[in-house]
């Protein structure tokens, strides 16, 4: 938003120092700039309302069905979170172009699951914007370099600068069905998107406050070491450049906090303080002995959708 009203606000300057120089008097030159201010107001306004229409309107249980069933961090949300993170997904799910190639029209749980990697990794800084996403591209499997999906295809996801995020459909609901092995496709590439708004890919993203990149880089180059030492919580893709660093830590982060924290203590407060969130929660027991965390909660809760799809089963 910030960016519309500085582009608007330079548009006007141009148009008025235009209009001066063409016909040189004060009144045309306000005309033109009270003009240009307006159109970009426009332009920022029109999603604000686009927006409100969208509150308005009751979250789709269907949607909601997709979040209960796959999204753990929805789960461990209570009460106004849980309606935040709905109204999050829905935003990003109908301010972008989610579809299959050459734009066929894909299932609306794979759109939810794009929308919920999203609004995870925003959730911790409320009224985010994600600028930088053009489309996403949705390949039913792994692709190869060609973008042709094969048995050899070994690509699950990926994200330029300037292009589409694509993404497998498997890969995307395994990510989330496994909520808790580090691996998930969908933040993995939305968390390349965060590291694009601060330039190229380079391990640093824009949310990261500038006093902790010098320490951040530091940091990087000794998890990098412990990974090829195999003594790291994170996977071993980590270890591949700066940029996926940063993806593979995210992963782990929202995956896997409990132990990040544990292990990681340095990495997991960065990544904390950079995206405002805290998934391990703080580590308190309660009265009956259970652990307090957000993690903990979706565990216990993950132990009982087990225990009951058994019984279901019987
Ligand atoms: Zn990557």
């Amino acid at each position: 938003m910030k960016f519309r009203f500085i582009t608007s606000a330079l548009l006007a300057l141009a148009v008025g120092v235009f209009a001066f120089v063409v016909r040189g008097d004060a009144v045309s030159v306000g005309a033109a700039i009270a003009a240009a201010l307006g159109a970009g107001l426009f332009v920022q306004n029109r999603r604000l309302l686009r927006r409100r229409r969208m509150d308005r309107a009751p979250f789709p249980d269907a949607w909601r069905a997709v979040l209960d069933e796959y999204v753990d961090f929805y789960d461990g949300l209570e009460g106004d979170d849980q309606a935040r993170f709905e109204r999050d997904v829905r935003y990003f799910v109908e301010e972008h172009t989610i579809a299959g190639p050459r734009g066929i029209e894909v299932e609306e749980e794979l759109k939810v699951l794009v929308g919920a990697s999203a609004a995870l990794l925003s959730f911790g800084q409320p009224g985010y914007i994600w600028e930088r996403v053009r489309d996403v591209i949705i390949y039913p499997e792994a692709f190869d370099d060609e973008y042709v999906t094969s048995s050899q295809g070994n690509i699950l996801g990926q994200v330029g600068r300037q292009s589409s995020i694509i993404f497998s459909a498997r890969a995307l609901r395994q990510g989330f069905a496994a909520g808790d092995d580090g691996l998930n496709v969908g933040l993995h590439e939305m968390a390349h998107v965060l590291d694009f708004d601060g330039g190229p890919a380079d391990g640093v993203p824009s949310l990261m406050p500038w006093h902790a990149v010098r320490g951040w880089l530091n940091l990087v180059h000794d998890e990098v070491q412990l990974i090829d030492a195999h003594r790291s919580v994170l996977r071993q893709y980590g270890a591949t450049n700066e940029a996926e660093f940063f993806a593979v830590a995210t992963e782990a982060f929202f995956e896997r906090p409990t132990q990040l924290r544990k292990k990681h203590p340095e990495l997991y407060a960065m990544l904390r303080e950079a995206y405002a969130q805290d998934p391990a929660g703080p580590s308190e027991v309660d009265d009956e002995g259970d652990e307090r965390s957000p993690e903990a909660r979706r565990r216990r809760r993950n132990e009982r959708k087990r225990r009951q799809d058994k019984k279901d089963k019987r």
